[in-house]
């Protein structure tokens, strides 16, 4: 059974939909089935797998509002042995009209149950907020991934993001257990990178921390405008590299 990791940290810009770009392409390239969702309205995810957005029928909006069955909803191929439930902009509204439904925190999941047989590794891309759309995601998910990236104010919101998790596990999810915390955007070059990590791992002593660390690198920001994966657009560069050893990370944290 397929394991169910959601992305997630209410702050924007720290990674969060590079990692899932790129760790589900990894995983793919590791021979594994992957199917990603991307359920952040801005669509970044769906975006940077070379989805046009415009020409969407059936995205993950119509999916939680019961408008269409999961197997329309899912992209299969979009790489190889990679599939996605993509997003656009509608999704910014099914906020609202979620909150009139029934059991409004267990759509995704009812619907995720379906599928999940199929895949080794669902990987869910979360929104920059700890709204409806993320609490979908944590109800659904094993694990959750958090992306920290080392700048300062990392540890702003941590606490809140910890919060809310142990929340979801006690209210919603008692399966919910934290995958780890991976440190992005690193810059060997700056003490401060150097401080966020040695700060986070004082903080959150009992967390897993994951051994990798996602350097700054300047092809996993040209990636998404080619509509690519790392390990795709440039097999070679660093971040290729490093998301490759996450992935493996990953895959070896299942047997432990
Ligand atoms: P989030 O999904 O948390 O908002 P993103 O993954 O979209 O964050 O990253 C924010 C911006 O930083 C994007 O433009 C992305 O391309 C860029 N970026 C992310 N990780 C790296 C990295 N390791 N090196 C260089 N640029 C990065
Ligand atoms: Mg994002």
């Amino acid at each position: 059974m397929g394991r169910i990791i959601a992305i997630a940290n209410q702050k924007g810009g720290v990674g969060k939909t590079t990692t899932s770009v790129n760790l589900s392409s990894c995983l793919a390239e590791k021979g594994k089935k992957v199917l990603t969702i991307d359920i952040d309205p801005q669509g970044n995810t769906t975006r940077g797998l070379g989805i046009d957005k415009r020409k969407l029928k059936y995205t993950i909006y119509e999916l939680l509002l019961g408008q269409a069955p999961i197997k329309k909803c899912i992209i299969k191929n979009v790489f190889k042995n990679m599939s996605l439930i993509p997003a656009d902009v509608d999704l910014a509204g099914a906020e609202i009209e979620l909150i009139g439904l029934d059991e409004n925190s267990f759509i995704l999941k009812k619907h995720i149950e379906e599928v999940r047989d199929k895949y080794d590794y669902i990987i869910i891309d979360c929104p920059p907020s700890l709204s409806t759309l993320t609490v979908n995601a944590l109800t659904t998910a094993d694990t959750v991934l958090v992306p920290i990236q080392c700048e300062f104010f990392a540890l702003e919101g941590l606490s809140q993001l910890m919060y809310t998790i142990n929340l979801v596990k006690k209210r919603l999810n008692p399966n919910l257990e934290i995958e780890g915390v991976v440190f992005t955007m690193y810059d060997a070059r700056t003490n401060l990178s150097i401080q966020v990590v040695d700060e986070v791992k004082k903080e959150l002593k009992r967390t897993n921390i994951y051994k990798t660390i996602i350097p700054r690198n300047v092809r996993l920001g040209e990636a998404p405008s080619h509509g690519e994966p790392i390990n795709i657009y440039d097999s070679k560069s660093k971040g290729a590299e490093s998301y490759r050893l996450l992935a493996d990370e990953v895959i070896n944290r299942k047997d432990e």
